[in-house]
């Protein structure tokens, strides 16, 4: 198994206090998010590799310097040899993304992009992202953009739609992409567009908490025949891995008896043994 979506970071560090008041609002109760590297490596046991990255976007108080989360990787993978695969994150609205970067890649060794144009405040499809999609596609960097809503009051939904990144895949058909959450709620949007492209695909994470959406979207997902195009995340710290795992297996709990369609075995199974990073085209 693998999971393509789980965070590093350090609370105090790497959050504005703005923006941690507003997670434990949302939530109901304080949680620190800060990962450690034992309870992280105790979450991933089930999994065979794990995407790590952080989070890049002034806009909404997030800073994780890509320095960190390659220390991170490296902390993993000396007690789990191979297991976690990290990625950059990068902010385009700011001075030097582009040469983050490359440091990140070609220095730190980072293996893919995540991008929160809602946390960053940019439209995905702004000419300043060109050369960022540019770099991805040519050195076969996949980029997982985070899609859909968040809690964060600054945060401008209208650049979190699934859509958008339509026009982006027409430029760069042989860029990887991966649409995080699903896009939710927006998730009917987020199928149809990967659905039309080849190399566009989607993760569950975070979701199986709003049964009666997740059961939906997964419905939706078998009716428009693109469930090969989803993959399994977690969203650790927010959601652990046996949960999602669960929660997952458990979709069809919701319907009980009422004689509603089923997520099928092979829609679950499959999510749960895909070669995500095979997809993704990332190497070792
Ligand atoms: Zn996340």
């Amino acid at each position: 198994m693998q999971n393509i979506h789980t965070h590093t970071w350090n609370q105090a560090l790497h959050m504005a206090p703005e923006t941690v008041r507003e997670a434990d609002l949302s939530r109901g109760r304080p949680l620190d998010l800060t990962v450690l590297v034992d309870a992280y490596i105790e979450d991933i046991a089930p999994f065979d590799r794990v995407v790590t990255f952080g989070l890049k976007g002034r806009l909404t108080g997030y800073w994780v310097p890509d320095d960190y989360v390659a220390d991170f990787v490296a902390q993993v993978n000396t007690r789990a040899p191979g297991k976690a695969v990290g990625f950059a994150s990068c902010d385009p609205t700011q001075e030097g993304a582009m040469e983050e970067l490359v440091h990140a890649v070609e220095d730190l060794g980072l293996q893919g992009l995540k991008l929160g144009p809602i946390y960053a405040g940019f439209d995905p499809r702004s000419l300043g992202c060109e050369s960022i999609y540019a770099y991805c596609e040519q050195r076969c960097l996949p980029i997982l953009f985070h899609t859909g809503t968040t809690y964060n009051r600054a945060a401008p939904l209208g650049v979190s739609r699934p859509w958008l990144l339509d026009e982006i895949a027409i430029r760069f058909p042989e860029l990887r992409m991966v649409m995080a959450h699903l896009g939710h709620p927006f998730y009917e949007e987020c199928l149809v567009v990967i659905r039309k492209h080849p190399h566009l695909y989607a993760d569950i994470s975070a979701l199986f908490y709003r049964p009666w959406q997740f059961y939906n979207m997964l419905i939706t997902a078998q009716e428009y025949n693109v469930t090969h195009k989803l993959l399994f995340g977690s969203d650790y710290p927010f959601a652990g891995a046996q949960e999602s795992v669960q929660g997952l297996r458990n979709v069809n709990l919701i319907t009980a008896e009422s004689g509603l369609p089923r997520v099928t075995e092979a829609t679950i199974e499959g999510i749960l043994n895909r070669d995500a990073l095979g997809l993704l085209g990332v190497s070792r």
